[in-house]
């Protein structure tokens, strides 16, 4: 099965927290389920703050 872009897990690069969609980030206001492409560009990442919309901090992970 190819990696589906919905869900696709995300790393932060800064910390190397990773987002997984399949349980999202409920305590910021996402929702489990939520594809990264959902998730708002206000979000930060839970453990170093940095926004999600800062360029080059996340980086999709292959599976
Ligand atoms: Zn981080």
């Amino acid at each position: 099965m190819p990696t589906d872009v919905q869900n696709a897990r995300w790393v932060c690069l800064e910390c190397h927290w990773i987002y997984d969609p399949v349980r999202g980030d409920p305590k910021n206001g996402v929702p489990a389920g939520t594809p990264w492409e959902k998730v708002p560009d206000t979000w930060r990442c839970p453990e170093c703050k940095i926004l999600k919309c800062k360029k080059g901090v996340f980086k999709r992970l292959e599976d």
